[in-house]
């Protein structure tokens, strides 16, 4: 693998102890990955995927690692959006949950904003991954003030 050629502003480790840590999720199974990614913006979750094209490699994204049948681990790239990927942005009438944001901290913050979340499940997850399955959609959060989250 030919780091030099992975163009990305956020970080990347490839040391014993974070392979190690993310080598499990909540599952039984474990499987090393060559590479944790920790993508700051899009453009580094685009470089990223490109980088894994041209090196022949698979990716898997994760955020909580909660997962229970190990669908959050993998031998190449595990895209981890928790680092830095995690806020709620909100620009006027539309609100952004970035995929690394845990559902606890949403919680907190949309009050703030006069928003509200309503499928709440298990807290260490994040919100990406706990869309309830009749809410999906544009309107999952329900809106006070017409605001909604996409
Ligand atoms: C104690 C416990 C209780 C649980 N209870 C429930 C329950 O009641 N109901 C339930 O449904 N589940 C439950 N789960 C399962 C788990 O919480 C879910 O699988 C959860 O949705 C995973 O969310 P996560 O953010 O941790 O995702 P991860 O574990 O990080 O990833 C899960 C999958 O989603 C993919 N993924 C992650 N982020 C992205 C992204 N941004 N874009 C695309 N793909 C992505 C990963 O590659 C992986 O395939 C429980 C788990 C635990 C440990």
């Amino acid at each position: 693998m030919d780091l030099s050629r992975l163009n990305i502003s956020g970080d990347w480790h490839n040391d014993t102890g974070t392979l190690e840590k993310f080598s499990r999720d909540m599952s039984a199974y474990r499987i090393l990955p060559a590479l944790v990614v920790e993508p700051q913006n899009e453009e580094d979750v685009r470089n990223t995927i490109q980088f894994t094209r041209n090196e022949g490699l698979s990716i898997v994204p994760r955020s909580g690692g909660s997962d229970l049948s190990g669908a959050s681990i993998g031998p190449g790239i595990i895209l981890n959006f928790k680092k830095h990927l995690n806020r709620l942005v909100v620009i006027g009438e539309e609100t952004i949950v970035q995929p690394g944001m845990i559902l606890a901290n949403l919680v907190n913050q949309l009050n703030a904003h006069n928003l509200r979340n309503p499928g709440g499940r298990a807290q260490c997850r994040s919100f990406t991954l706990n869309l309830p399955p009749t809410g999906t959609g544009p309107r999952l959060c329900l809106p006070a003030r017409n605001q909604t989250i996409i």
